[in-house]
């Protein structure tokens, strides 16, 4: 910071200015007006530094200050942003309202999603789809099968999760076991139910959706969408042919998911009930090497890490390079690239 004076009309004035970047080009920006006298000028710009520093200690060290997602949930209630549902019957377990500053936050945000998702091209749309629907969606997505959480039952038939069972015995994240190596890991743990100390006698996989009965006396199965992204794909004909007939074409959703979560926990993190934004975009295999507007972003750098060589970490690579190394796979390139384009 430095010390400015101007002569206005025969007078002295000074002002206490900055220095600051705007692309390639150095500015110099008002800070305070430091009154007519020198000397007092000099005295007020050293007090006006001083408080700056202190202000800027003092925001970091608020930012500092972490507080627990049980304190957080409190906050968001007494301020009528989130709570539990139907709290004053009880509630259940994994399901909030949102209030009407919390709607209003959610909102906010889902515009931002919008803008910024369905603006990256010409051809991103966005659709609202049934929270129900048909059994053989999920047959075909293969959720019925396989969108299971791994539960653990001990003697008494008390459930819970096995791999929070687990995380809590070897104090890290169990990931991607099946229930057989579950079942391994908690007999070596010697691990037992959080509840009543029993010994676990059965680990298997339970499906997670939540089955509808529709109609009276009728046998049509349905179920709960357990995430958004079933909906773009069965409405990517219809979409297709009524949009332009172009690929790529994007398709954005913002709504409901249902998941008979085994043991929801940590507040809004893992609930039963909650929202998702999604965007699919559907382009040809056949023409992964090209996109017209590949040139634009060809010289951007992504910082990325490939699974192949993991070892060496994150990698500054621009688009052009990366599609060389895969074979061009330059449609997928071109789609990271120009969201991080968009997002800085
Ligand atoms: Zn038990």
């Amino acid at each position: 910071m430095f010390i400015t004076k101007k002569k206005i009309s025969g007078k002295e004035y000074y002002y206490l200015q900055k220095s600051v970047r705007e692309k390639d080009k150095v500015k110099s920006e008002y800070v305070a007006y430091l009154g007519k006298d020198k000397t007092d000028a000099e005295k007020k710009a050293e007090e006006i530094k001083k408080q700056l520093v202190k202000n800027k200690n003092q925001f970091q060290e608020t930012n500092k200050k972490s507080i627990t997602i049980d304190e957080l949930a409190a906050f968001c209630k007494r301020k009528g942003f989130v709570y539990p549902s139907g709290e004053i019957y009880g509630g259940l377990a994994g399901l909030y309202d949102y209030g009407h500053n919390g709607l209003l936050l959610k909102k906010n945000f889902e515009n931002m999603w919008r803008t910024y998702f369905l603006g990256l091209h010409e051809n991103f749309f966005e659709i609202e789809a049934s929270e129900i629907m048909p059994e053989n969606v999920f047959i075909a997505s293969g959720h019925l099968k396989n969108f299971n959480d791994i539960a653990a039952k001990c003697k008494k038939g008390h459930i819970e999760r096995a791999d929070h069972l687990l995380e809590k015995y070897l104090k890290k994240r169990v990931d991607g076991l099946n229930a057989e190596e579950l079942f391994s890991l908690i007999k070596e743990q010697k691990a037992v139910c959080s509840q009543c100390g029993s010994v676990i006698d059965y680990v298997g996989a339970i499906n997670m959706m939540f089955p509808i009965q529709l109609g009276v006396g009728t046998n049509v199965k349905a179920y709960l969408r357990p995430e958004t992204a079933q909906s773009p794909y069965v409405n990517f004909k219809t979409e297709f042919e009524t949009t332009r007939g172009k690929l790529p074409l994007g398709l954005a959703l913002i709504g409901r998911a249902y998941r008979n979560e085994l043991s929801p926990r940590n507040f809004l993190l893992r609930q039963r009930a909650f929202t998702q934004a999604e965007l699919q975009i559907f382009f040809n295999p056949a023409n992964i090497h090209e996109h017209e507007e590949f040139d634009e972003i060809k010289k951007y750098i992504l910082y990325i890490v490939l699974s192949s060589e993991r070892e060496r970490g994150i990698q500054h690579i621009t688009c052009e390079e990366l599609t060389k190394k895969f074979q061009n796979f330059i449609f997928i390139t071109w789609q990271r690239s120009s969201s991080f384009i968009l997002n800085n």
